[in-house]
């Protein structure tokens, strides 16, 4: 960071002339470059040296830097924006390649019920008696059926065989009876703190089970087991894989809920990494990095330690369990789950803080950022730092007494960022009222908070210009439109989804513009979200990613 912040200055101050000694080693010209910076918000060309951006103005004057082993763009009109930053990614590569698929990671696809179990039981007759069947990215508002899954339906994948299908929304799971007979819960269990086993009208268990109720099948059954090889391998095929997804749709950053730290590393050597990672560490690795005296910003441009993961205080979003101080419309006082207390937060919260690690915690609810704000606020009081910019994840559903902390904690919120599109059969679950507050980012653009973008995924599809889509338009795949108020300009979502990126993990610096000694990230785009229809953002075309002056993706 050192010297590369010393870079940066040093090129800012050179004047134009200076730059033709350079010898570029790409001119990109003729473009419609949206820069993200708002010293030179629009260009038409720039030069490109040591994976920065070197120098940037009008074709003509870019054109006349080309050196003899200068390479040459020539974006005939198309549009070039900054590279796109995720703030929230699960990034499960392993999970793409290896594992049933019962639902489309990435596009608005509807499923039969039929066709997941079909799938499991592919699976099922793979893997000896009592070994989990397990199904990813199911969700339950895109089923063709229109009909929830069932412990039956799932009893149909087999008898003998505990299975499991996983919502993508990573808070609820829906089992079969072997599964539950494994973990000795009949319909007389009672739920435990903090999650459910959902019953029908009869009083039998339904097959979903919520948020932590969801501990009782960690030990039961048998999984799939893999030699330290066999694991290493996997970890490194997923990140090589989910790299070159992100980069397909525009993204050049992402923030890491953990992961392989070792793989991300070792797919890095074998130059198979595309992306720029901000490593958000959990677990064991936070407490390593605690122990070791290892803060946020440890790291260098492609690999970073950013905050920290997620750590959960309620449930979920898209899985109607999130914790409100009203109860759900229509769900017998039902206010959805708060899976950790004020104690334990506080507690966590200070032990990160102290550490010179920057917070995190995934809080949906108002009472779940209440709380989070809580602990920051006396973590602060009894440590003061500067510049923490505490992450909130997900930061769902506020009202004007949480924007002003979160204003005043100088918090980032990573809001979600393809639900508006995506998400919208959920919508209903909450109503217009509460939809007006949720995902908020006109309301908190307009108290100054640098909120950004975090798909989630794999709960969100990460493509940015869905998100941006949805963002502008406030209306989903179904056509219906959900807290207009709460719509921005594309100008806005550009920044949301490039330069707040940046500032989240504390390097706006170096990232999230076009702009004379960043590096240079960016995306070329087969036509301007400003000037299309806003409901066809989503279908504009990525035609070039590159990172650092290198093109990683190409249509
Ligand atoms: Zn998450």
């Amino acid at each position: 960071m050192g010297l590369a912040a010393a870079g940066t200055a040093g090129m800012l101050a050179r004047p134009l002339e200076a730059f033709a000694a350079l010898d570029p080693d790409l001119v990109v010209y003729n473009a419609k470059v949206y820069t993200i910076d708002s010293a030179r918000p629009r260009a038409e060309a720039f030069a490109i040296a040591g994976a920065r951006f070197a120098a940037i103005g009008g074709s003509a004057d870019m054109r006349a830097l080309i050196g003899k082993r200068t390479q040459t763009f020539d974006a005939r009109g198309m549009t070039i924006v900054p590279g796109f930053v995720d703030t929230h990614n699960h990034a499960g590569g392993t999970t793409l390649l290896y594992e049933v698929l019962v639902g489309n990671p990435f596009e608005v696809e509807f499923v039969t019920i039929q066709g997941i179990v079909d799938k499991l039981k592919v699976r099922a007759r793979e893997l000896p008696p009592d070994t989990w069947v397990e199904g990813y990215f199911h969700d339950d508002t895109k089923l063709k059926d229109k009909r929830p899954l069932t412990v039956r339906d799932l009893d149909q994948v087999s008898t003998e065989h505990p299975v499991v299908v996983r919502h993508r929304g990573g808070h609820t799971s829906f089992y079969n009876s072997r599964a539950f007979a494994l973990a000795k819960v009949t319909r007389d269990t009672p739920n435990p703190p903090g999650g459910t086993f959902d019953k029908d009208a009869n009083g039998d268990l339904n097959g979903r089970v919520t948020d932590l109720a969801r501990n009782v099948f960690a030990n039961v059954g048998a999984r799939p087991a893999f030699t330290p090889q066999q694991r290493a391998t996997r970890e490194r095929d997923g990140i090589a894989h989910i790299s070159k997804q992100f980069v397909r749709y525009g993204l050049t950053s992402v923030h890491h809920q953990g992961g392989d730290l070792a793989a991300i590393q070792d797919v890095r050597a074998r130059g198979d990494l595309l992306h720029r990672v901000s490593y958000e560490a959990g677990g064991q690795v936070l407490d390593n990095m605690i122990r070791s005296g290892i803060e946020t910003g440890f790291g260098d441009e492609w690999i970073k330690f950013g905050a920290t993961s997620e750590h959960t205080l309620d449930g979920s979003f898209s899985e109607r369990t999130m914790a409100l101080s009203v109860p759900y419309p229509g769900q017998n006082g039902y206010k959805g789950n708060v899976t950790e207390s004020p104690e334990e937060c506080n507690a966590w919260v200070e032990r990160v803080h102290r550490a010179g690690i920057q917070v995190n915690c995934h809080a949906n609810g108002d009472v779940a950022i209440a709380q989070y704000l809580d602990a920051f606020e006396r973590a602060q009081t009894l440590f003061p730092r500067s510049d923490v910019r505490p992450k909130i994840t997900h930061c769902t559903l506020i009202n004007d007494d949480l924007v002003r902390r979160i204003k005043a904690a100088g918090a980032v919120p990573a809001l979600f960022s393809t639900y508006a599109y995506y998400n919208t059969d959920k919508f209903p679950f909450y109503g217009e009222a509460m939809m007006a507050h949720a995902m908020a980012y006109r309301t908190l653009l307009d108290a100054g908070v640098p909120c950004t973008a975090g798909s989630d995924f794999s709960p969100g599809p990460f493509a940015p210009l869905m998100g941006i889509q949805g963002m502008v338009t406030r209306t989903g795949w179904d056509n219906t439109t959900w807290g207009a108020n709460q719509r921005i300009t594309v100008d806005e979502a550009l920044t949301v989804n490039t330069l707040n990126g940046a500032y989240a993990s504390h390097e706006e610096a170096i990232k999230g513009s076009v702009s004379v000694g960043k590096l240079a990230d960016f995306v070329v785009l087969s036509d301007d979200p400003h000037a299309v229809d806003p409901s066809k953002i989503k279908d504009i075309r990525v035609v070039r990613t590159v990172v650092g002056g290198t093109t990683v993706y190409q249509a």
